[in-house]
């Protein structure tokens, strides 16, 4: 069997609801340039515990949260060693993970949602969040980079949010502006990241450490598909 398919069956073994690849060479910073291959996994949120939140994110949530990114660093490492046992060289992406010493502040080392865009498993909706094509925004991703060659999809969606604003009106920090993402538009022409992040920290310190909302997740219609 060809090695991606090998994997990628091993990935959806290990939990992950999907998997896709691509090529992000142009998109990775100086020190990941040899990894030049991404493999993408999403893990689909339980759509009982989403649908609990109404105006504030829940306990549940949060610790649903935390677990789901646990998986899909537990999934990536598996993939990452994998990989590594076949002589090439891997990196998992932390699933959630901000690091400081980057233009962005609110970034971490390589953002899985332009590898999963471009390996044509979703697109980036008004609310900046990755919309996949099979959950909506139900998701959350992980991404192995690798130098083991991958057949890299590299198809780029437009939005699909047409006219709808719910996660725009919805958001209680306003912190959607209501554009609609282009290839290699700067996140903040989108959402304003540093609102997003104070608002939470302000108002839900007690539930989610000021880590999590959800409430743009959960209003995005692009979700009930599969409820
Ligand atoms: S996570 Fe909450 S505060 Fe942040 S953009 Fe979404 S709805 Fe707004
Ligand atoms: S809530 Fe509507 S506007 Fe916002 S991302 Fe979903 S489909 Fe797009």
């Amino acid at each position: 069997m060809e090695f991606h398919k090998e994997l990628g069956n091993k990935l959806i073994e290990w939990g992950a609801s999907f998997v896709g690849f691509s090529n992000v060479e142009k998109k990775l910073p100086e020190n990941l340039k040899k990894l030049k291959y991404a493999i993408t996994i999403g893990v689909r949120l339980s759509d009982f515990i989403i649908e609990q939140i109404e105006d504030k994110p829940t306990y549940t949530y949060f610790h649903h949260y935390r677990t789901v990114n646990t998986l899909i660093d537990q999934i990536t490492l598996k993939g990452q060693l994998f990989i590594q046992d076949r002589g090439y060289k891997a990196l998992g992406v932390p699933a959630s993970q901000t690091v400081n010493d980057v233009e962005d502040a609110y970034s971490g080392i390589f953002p899985h949602k332009t590898a999963a865009v471009m390996a044509g498993l979703g697109w980036i909706g008004k609310s900046g969040l990755f919309i996949s094509n099979q959950y909506g925004p139900r998701v959350r991703l992980g991404t192995i980079l690798t130098d083991i060659s991958v057949p890299a999809v590299n198809n780029i969606q437009k939005p699909l949010c047409g006219s709808c604003k719910e996660c725009v009106v919805n958001c209680p920090a306003m912190a959607i502006t209501g554009a609609l993402w282009e290839e290699g538009c700067e996140r903040s022409l989108i959402i304003d990241a540093k609102a997003c992040s104070d608002y939470m920290k302000e108002k839900f310190k007690h539930i989610g450490r000021g880590s999590v909302c959800g409430i743009c997740i959960k209003v995005c219609p692009k979700g009930l598909n599969y409820i």
